[in-house]
C-alpha cells in the first residue's frame, strides 16, 4: 500500500460501512411494503380459518396485533421523508429495522405456541404453512442486513421448536430435524449473501479509492508539468525581452543625446531589437506546438547557421559580460533533421550558462566548436568560468537545480528534453585549465519520416 492508501484508509473505512449500510438498507427496503402485505394478508387468512375455533378471540388479539404492526411499518415506509445527508442510513436506523423485524417475528413465533396446541389437522397444516412461509421469506427478504434476519427468523424457529417439543409426539420430533435443517440452510444463505455483498461493496469502494487517487496523481502531476512548462517559458523568453529592452534603451540614449549621425545607430538597434521580439515569439509559438503535438517539428537544419544565429541573438550579452567570443565551426557536415527553435533555445541556454559561470573570472572566453564525429555532429560549448561546483555535477540536467540566487534551474533539464527528444546526447566535462564544457551530438544523417 502507498503512503496515499494508507493515509486514505480510515476514510475510506469509514465509506465502506457507509456504503455497506446504503446497499443492506435499499435491498430490505425495496421489499418491506411487499413483506407487511404479505404479513396482513396472511394474519387474516389465519384469523378467517379461526373464525368458527374456541381460540377466535385469541386469534383475533394476535392477528390485530400482526396487522397492526405490519400497517404501521407499510404506511412508515410510504411516508414520503427528506433525503438523508451526506452518510447514508444511521445506526439508529439498523436498530430500528432490527426492533421491527423481531417484533413481528416475535408474534410469528408466538402463532404455534398459541395455536397448535388447539388447532385442526387443517389448522395445524395452516399453521406450518404459516410459520414455514414467514421464515423462509424473511430470512430472503433481509439476508442484506444478517442481524435483521436473524432477529425476524428467530422467534420463529424458537417458537415453532418450543411449540412441536411440548406436543411431545415423534412425528413431531422429526418435524423438528426437518426444521433444524431448513434453519441452518436459511442461515447459512443469509452469511454468504452477506458476505458476497460486503466483499462486493469493499471491492467497489477500492476500486473508486485507486481511481480518484489516481484522477488526484495526475492532476498534481499536470500541475508540476504546467508549472515546469511555465518556469521555462519565463526562462526562454526573458532574455530576447531584455536584449530587445536594451537595444531600445540605446537608441532612446542616441536619440535623447541628439547627435547628428544618431540615425544609422539607431536604425540597426530598433532593427536588432525588432529581431530578439520575433524571437520570443517564436518560442512561444514553439513551445505551444510543442506542448500540443509532443514532438519537435524537425526540418533539415545547418548547425553551423543555428550557431552564428544564436551568436548573434546572444551578442548583447557577450558584449555586457565583456565576453570574448570564438567560433571553431569544422564540420563538414552540418545538416541535422531538427526543430531550429528547439536547438537555439539550447545553445543559448549553454551559450548563456558560460557567461554567467565567466561572471567572477579573471579571462572570459567562450568557444564554440563543431565538428562530425561517426554519424553525428558534435556541439562543443567551452568556457573559461569557474567550473561547474562539485555537489552540482550529478545533478545537472535534473530540472530546478540551480546554484543561482535567481536562477530557476531549468535550462540544462529543458536542454537534456531537447535534444534527447530529437535522438541525440548531451553531457558536461570540466576543462583541464579551469572552466567547463558543454557538449552534445545530434544525428546528421537524414531520418526517415
Ligand atoms: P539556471 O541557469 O537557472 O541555474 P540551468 O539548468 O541552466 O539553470 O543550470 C543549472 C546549474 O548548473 C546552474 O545553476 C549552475 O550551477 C550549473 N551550470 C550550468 N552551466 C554551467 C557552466 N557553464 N559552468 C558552471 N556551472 C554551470
Amino acid at each position: 500500500m502507498t503512503t496515499d492508501d494508507e493515509k486514505r484508509s480510515p476514510l475510506a473505512a469509514s465509506h465502506q460501512i457507509q456504503r455497506l449500510r446504503a446497499e443492506q438498507f435499499s435491498n430490505i427496503l425495496r421489499h418491506t411494503q411487499g413483506v407487511m402485505l404479505a404479513n396482513i394478508c396472511n394474519a387474516s387468512v389465519f384469523i378467517a380459518a379461526s373464525w368458527d375455533r374456541p381460540y377466535r378471540a385469541r386469534a383475533l388479539v394476535w392477528g390485530a396485533l400482526v396487522i397492526g404492526m405490519a400497517a404501521f411499518v407499510y404506511l412508515r415506509r410510504r411516508t414520503p421523508r427528506p433525503p438523508r445527508a451526506a452518510g447514508g442510513p444511521s445506526r439508529r436506523g439498523v436498530i430500528r429495522a432490527g426492533l421491527y423485524a423481531a417484533a413481528l417475528g416475535s408474534c410469528w413465533g408466538a402463532l404455534p405456541l398459541l395455536f397448535l396446541e388447539d388447532a385442526t389437522v387443517g389448522g395445524k397444516l395452516l399453521i406450518a404453512c404459516l410459520c414455514s412461509g414467514m421464515l423462509g421469506g424473511g430470512a430472503i427478504v433481509m439476508a442484506s442486513l444478517p442481524s435483521a434476519a436473524i432477529a425476524f427468523s428467530g422467534p420463529i424457529v424458537l417458537g415453532s421448536l418450543l411449540a412441536l417439543l411440548r406436543a411431545g409426539d415423534r412425528d413431531y420430533y422429526l418435524t423438528i430435524i426437518v426444521l433444524l435443517v431448513y434453519s441452518a440452510v436459511l442461515l447459512r444463505a443469509v452469511w454468504n449473501y452477506a458476505d458476497a455483498l460486503e466483499q462486493r461493496i469493499r471491492t467497489q469502494v477500492e476500486a473508486e479509492a485507486k481511481a480518484s487517487a489516481r484522477l488526484d496523481r495526475l492532476h498534481a502531476s499536470g500541475l508540476q508539468a504546467l508549472g515546469g512548462m511555465a518556469s521555462g517559458l519565463a526562462h526562454e523568453i526573458v532574455q530576447p525581452l531584455a536584449a530587445a529592452s536594451n537595444y531600445v534603451e540605446a537608441s532612446r540614449r542616441l536619440l535623447r543625446n541628439g547627435a547628428a549621425d544618431a540615425a544609422p545607430a539607431v536604425e540597426r538597434n530598433l532593427q536588432a531589437a525588432a529581431q530578439q521580439i520575433v524571437h520570443a515569439g517564436e518560442i512561444i509559438a514553439r513551445l505551444r506546438e510543442f506542448l500540443l503535438e509532443g514532438k519537435p517539428a524537425l526540418a533539415p537544419v545547418s548547425l553551423r547557421g543555428l550557431i552564428e544565429e544564436t551568436c548573434s541573438v546572444n551578442r548583447p550579452a557577450l558584449e555586457k559580460a565583456e565576453a570574448d567570443l570564438q567560433l571553431r565551426l569544422d564540420a563538414a557536415q552540418d545538416t541535422v533533421q531538427a526543430d531550429r527553435v528547439q536547438i537555439m533555445q539550447v545553445l543559448s541556454n549553454l551559450l548563456r550558462n558560460a557567461v554567467d559561470a565567466m561572471a567572477e573570472a579573471g579571462e572570459r572566453h567562450v568557444t564554440i566548436a563543431c565538428h562530425n564525429e561517426d554519424h553525428t555532429v558534435r556541439v562543443d560549448v567551452a568556457d573559461s568560468g569557474t567550473g561547474v561546483a562539485e555537489g552540482v555535477r550529478d545533478r545537472l540536467f535534473e530540472p530546478f537545480m540551480t546554484t543561482k540566487p535567481r536562477g530557476m534551474g531549468v535550462g540544462l533539464a529543458m536542454c537534456r528534453t531537447i535534444i534527447e527528444a530529437h535522438g541525440g546526447r548531451i553531457w558536461m566535462e570540466p576543462n583541464a585549465a579551469g572552466g567547463s564544457t558543454f557538449s552534445f551530438v545530434l544525428p546528421c544523417e537524414p531520418r526517415q519520416g
